[in-house]
């Protein structure tokens, strides 16, 4: 083939509305598939050469990452970057690779990588628990030494002015550093409509299409790219007459889709008179000013793991209080929610999670959210301190991510008494927080009840709730048409949740996906909730929907919906009941076909 690549379109999941026209900036997450090919003896210099070159390079990122992290971290830090750095410049690591090159004939990626292994190997058989975790720095020195022969940015913190990301997946802490104001747009292999990179784009607004499965292996870094969400599309090499469709309808749509600002501080109130609170689901600073804009009253969830450095580093206590400081003031009278990190194993670097974690076969089942914390007692006790430090400034809380009963809530708490104590014997000035548990998993449901009498509120985190009550993978593309948000079981589960909590007195937030779509509000509503959180920019079009629905009558239609058999059944029931109830509010087309995977509901 000569001349100008084909065109590639390449069908997903839209997650964020719009269309943008860029350029691919491939990101990675940490994972580099390698393939081998056979180089012959004219080609054997020049892989050499190529090599050689991607050493310097990966030094060169290595020593800016290091100046980076001291910087943030501080030098204590820092130190883990010279072992990095001492292994690039080892001869005899490099003088190997160059070898295999020259007498396997293969090209210079595979020789890392079986060079690499051998590495791996003979460390994962040492005794010394300290000296077999010092694999993980062979790990990352193969890694950034294929990020660079593949002439990728592994951190693009410096993107151009129109820069789509491109990854398999995002990972909080690949987005944390990432230069998010000109990120025009983001396509991933992976993910669902509750995925992390699908809120984080609703969340800071640009378009966003996820589940490419091979997109990444195809896109090359500088390729131009049409993104095109409302069609669940990508399209890579644009032809110029595909260019020039999408170049009249861009500049047809400028702004269209974007949320408009809420003048709006009134108490909602639906038609009945039923007062609703509507506040903000954070996590990176691009969105805060949303908080203030589309007038939440207050954060109601703080994504905390989104502080992470990239690839993972801690960050230090300082820099936490101030951070939370920083939701503290965005919280202002209604206060802010910090949920204590919600990560899993294999995402943190220097909190000991081994290599035996890092390869969890079911990472959603394993050592993540309060299990990672209590596992990383250090790490958590950090957390709280800053937390408890910048309660000082703002009325803050804590809620604790993916509960399964009260003894998860009773060894976390006693963590928060103790270091409260600490803090008062040394004298040191710190606010009271509240504590809330996370409902999202069935057997937080079933025991709601006893969870109830051990904390201050709750939070319904739906978009775990579907996942593990349906046993289906929220970041999965191939299962995303058994994501039904609808299921009896899932209204079932949120509707017991929210009776546990009223009979014991407690508030509860339903804080996940679903609180941000205009129709499952309602249903929410009927299900007896009055505390919502969403991305900002989501707030002025449920506030409107809201105001305009009788609470009395969304509960006999939530009522009704609990006896239904499936979700087709639910979703039928919902697609008569609110389009003869409120017509205005939800014509028709506006409401799911037959099956609702990604719910554009206005
Ligand atoms: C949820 O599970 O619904 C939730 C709010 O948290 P996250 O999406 O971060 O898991
Ligand atoms: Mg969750």
């Amino acid at each position: 083939m000569t001349g100008q690549p084909q065109e590639v379109r390449c069908k997903g999941l839209g997650v964020s509305e719009g269309i943008v026209i860029g350029q691919v900036l491939r990101m990675h997450d940490g994972t580099q598939h390698v393939y081998r090919w056979r180089i012959n003896d004219a080609g054997l210099e020049p892989e050499r050469e190529r090599f050689r070159a991607a050493v310097n390079l990966a030094s060169r990122r290595v020593q800016s990452i290091k100046e980076y992290a001291e910087e943030r971290l501080g030098k204590d830090h820092a130190y883990i970057f010279d072992a990095h750095l001492l292994m690039l410049e080892d001869e005899k690591l490099t003088g190997d690779i160059e070898r295999h090159i020259t007498e396997k004939h293969t090209n210079a990626e595979w020789a890392v990588k079986v060079v690499g292994d051998r590495l791996l190997s003979l460390y994962s058989e040492i005794n010394d628990e300290y000296l077999r975790a010092r694999g993980s720095d062979v790990e990352d020195v193969m890694q950034h030494l294929l990020v660079a022969l593949s002439g990728d940015s592994d951190r693009p913190r410096d993107l151009s002015e129109d820069g789509v990301i491109v990854a398999q997946d995002l990972l909080p802490s690949a987005v944390a550093e990432l230069d998010l104001n000109h990120a025009r747009a983001i396509a991933t292999d992976s993910g669902g409509w509750t995925s992390h990179t699908a809120i984080l784009a609703r969340g800071i607004g640009i378009p966003a299409v996820v589940g490419l499965r091979d997109f990444f292996r195809r896109a090359k870094t500088g390729d131009r790219i049409i993104v095109d969400s409302n069609r669940n599309e990508v399209i890579l090499h644009p032809s110029e007459s595909t260019l020039s469709v999408y170049q009249t309808e861009a500049a047809k749509r400028v702004n269209v889709g974007r949320a408009t600002a809420s003048q709006d501080r009134s108490p909602l109130l639906t038609a009945d008179g039923v007062e609703i609170i509507l506040r903000a689901n954070v996590e990176v600073p691009s969105e805060f000013e949303g908080v203030e804009q589309f007038g939440a009253r207050g954060v109601g969830l703080y994504r905390s793991e989104f502080l992470l450095a990239h690839g993972g580093v801690l960050v230090s206590e300082d820099d936490q209080r101030l951070a939370y400081e920083r939701i503290a003031k965005l919280g202002g009278d209604d206060g802010a929610v910090v949920r204590l990190f919600d990560l899993g194993a294999g995402t943190l670097r220097d909190a000991g999670s081994n290599q035996s974690q890092d390869q969890e076969k079911n990472p959603a089942l394993g050592l993540r959210a309060i299990r990672f914390g209590l596992r990383n007692e250090e790490m958590m006790r950090t957390q709280v301190r800053a937390i408890l430090l910048a309660a000082k400034v703002g009325r803050l809380k804590i809620v604790l991510p993916m509960v399964a009963d009260v003894s998860d809530v009773s060894r976390a708490r006693a963590i928060v008494d103790d270091e409260s104590a600490n803090l008062t014997r040394a004298g040191i000035a710190f606010g009271e927080v509240s504590i809330g548990a996370m409902i999202e998993v069935p057997s937080a449901v079933l025991m709601a009840e006893s969870i109830a009498t051990m904390v201050d509120f709750f939070e319904l985190g739906t978009n775990d709730l579907v996942q593990y009550t349906l046993a289906v993978d929220r970041g999965n593309d191939e299962v995303a048409d058994w994501f039904r948000t609808l299921h009896p079981a899932v209204l079932y589960s949120i509707g017991q949740s929210l009776n546990a909590a009223r009979a014991a007195g407690i508030p509860a937030i339903v804080c996940g996906e679903m609180a941000s779509t205009p129709a499952y509000s309602v249903l929410l509503i009927g299900l007896g909730a009055t505390e919502l959180s969403m991305t900002p920019s989501a707030i002025p079009r449920v506030r409107r929907t809201l105001a305009g629905i009788n609470s009395e009558e969304a509960r006999a239609i939530a009522k009704d919906c609990l006896s239904c058999h499936t979700a087709d059944d639910v979703e039928n029931l919902v697609r008569e009941r609110f389009s003869a109830l409120w017509p205005d509010l939800f014509p028709p087309t506006s409401l799911p076909a037959s099956r609702v995977v990604n719910p554009q509901l206005t």
